[in-house]
């Protein structure tokens, strides 16, 4: 059935060129093809890669033996996918992702389960953050629990490169790029390539000790209606060269501020926990306003953390303590004055690379904070609680609200 001059929209929503779209639905809908796993084509590598001591990974270094690939066309849709050989993409060199950086990504983590089986943690989550990022800049839409099967199947593919030492695991990092040929200065929802890489990881940070943060505050990761809040492969580069600086003047991560309030750490949320008159304790991040990525551990930890000890009791923490979580801004003075008064006890970090990470001090305009150890050490009992549960969670030792999937 032809269409005269039909209304076109993507499975985003966005219209597309009436030249561009062939597929005419009974009653005269145009559409296009979504994902479908039933299409999914399997070829196996055949010269299959030796895997490395745990000991040796260096994160998002090595790739695994396969990946799953797709690609959009504005007149079929997602085509069939294919888990292949890990190997080059072929792009026109004029394509929207090189030159206006519409591309998007996530962070996923495979664990194996103690029945030998792999294991995602949450990762509705990650699709539906990825759904809504693509949606940001114009790159089309897809069937995110469709996705999710053919990342299962991934993973099963490619499990032999699940470590099975504790806090290691397999990252998934799905990506979409827009590749629509052309300098034109608009939306890539014509043509785009989604590709689920897997690559082992061990710890994310090796130093034992806490991390080091450089508060910053020239220059900007996120500012009011900007992009902060989506996982925009553009949001990362800018911090490229003030992450080098703070690395040449001793810090390990940027503390990323806008005016003097606290966003986020490298990438990652933050967390601070303050002592109250009570006994109990603050633990505080700054609220989803838009400058500020919605992490899934981040959620994670405000969910375990409000549930000590009523709905679970976290390691080594005591049950008579109650942890008051709250979402507001912190700033740069309230840090300093809390420090001074010795009610500031802690400083973290949250994120699916690192999981939880302790901070041992933070510099800002010539002057630090340092946080206080703990019998030695720079983890301080609610970071290092939290670390356990969800590292238990994420691995299937512990059972929590459905959180950790099995791959089946
Ligand atoms: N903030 C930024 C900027 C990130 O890139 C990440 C990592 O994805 C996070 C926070 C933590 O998010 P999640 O816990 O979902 O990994």
């Amino acid at each position: 059935m032809a269409v005269d001059k039909p209304e076109l929209v993507n499975p985003n929503g966005l219209p597309m060129p009436a030249k561009d779209v062939q597929i005419v639905k009974d009653g005269g809908v145009p559409t296009v093809a979504d994902i479908d796993p039933a299409r999914l084509t399997v070829k196996l590598s055949t010269s299959l890669k030796e895997i490395p001591p745990t000991d040796d990974l260096v994160f998002g270094d090595m790739m695994t033996d396969h990946m799953l690939l797709m690609t959009f066309s504005p007149s079929t849709g997602w085509s069939a996918p294919e888990i292949k050989p890990y190997g080059p993409l072929s792009i026109e060199p004029s394509a929207s992702c090189f030159q206006y950086c519409p591309n998007v990504f996530e962070g996923m983590k495979a664990y194996l389960g103690p029945d030998g089986q792999p294991r995602l943690f949450r990762p509705h989550m990650n699709m539906a953050r990825m759904k809504r990022s693509a949606a940001r800049v114009a790159l089309p839409a897809f069937d995110t629990d469709a996705l999710l099967v053919l990342i299962k199947k991934l993973i099963a593919v490619d499990a032999r490169w699940i470590p099975r030492a504790k806090g290691c695991s397999l990252y998934v990092r799905p990506t979409i790029i827009g590749t629509r040929p052309g300098f034109g200065v608009t939306a890539s929802c014509a043509n785009a390539i989604l590709y689920v890489l897997l690559s082992p990881t061990g710890p994310f940070f090796k130093v034992p000790a806490g991390i080091s943060l450089l508060a910053v505050g020239e220059h900007v990761r996120a500012w009011p209606g900007g992009t902060g809040g989506y996982k925009l492969a553009l949001n990362y580069a800018p911090g490229f060269e003030p992450q080098r600086a703070a690395l040449e003047k001793g810090y390990q991560q940027i503390l990323w501020l806008l005016g003097e309030k606290v966003l986020e750490a490298g990438a990652m949320n933050v967390f601070v926990v303050y002592k109250r008159d009570d006994g109990d304790v603050d633990v505080v991040t700054p609220s989803l306003d838009g400058t500020i990525l919605p992490g899934i551990t981040r959620d994670s930890a405000l969910t375990l953390l409000a549930a000590h000890p009523e709905a679970t009791s976290l390691p080594h923490l005591s049950n008579r303590m109650r942890l008051h979580t709250h979402e507001r801004d912190i700033t740069m003075p309230e840090l300093f004055a809390a420090s001074e008064s010795g009610r500031l006890l802690e400083v973290f970090s949250v994120g699916t690379a690192a999981v939880v990470t302790a901070v041992s001090r933070i510099g800002w305009k010539d002057r630090e904070i340092k946080l206080p150890a703990y019998g030695g050490s720079e983890i301080g009992p609610v970071a290092k609680a939290l670390w356990e549960r969800l590292v238990d969670i994420q691995e299937g030792r512990v059972e929590w609200q459905g959180w950790s999937v099995r791959c089946e």
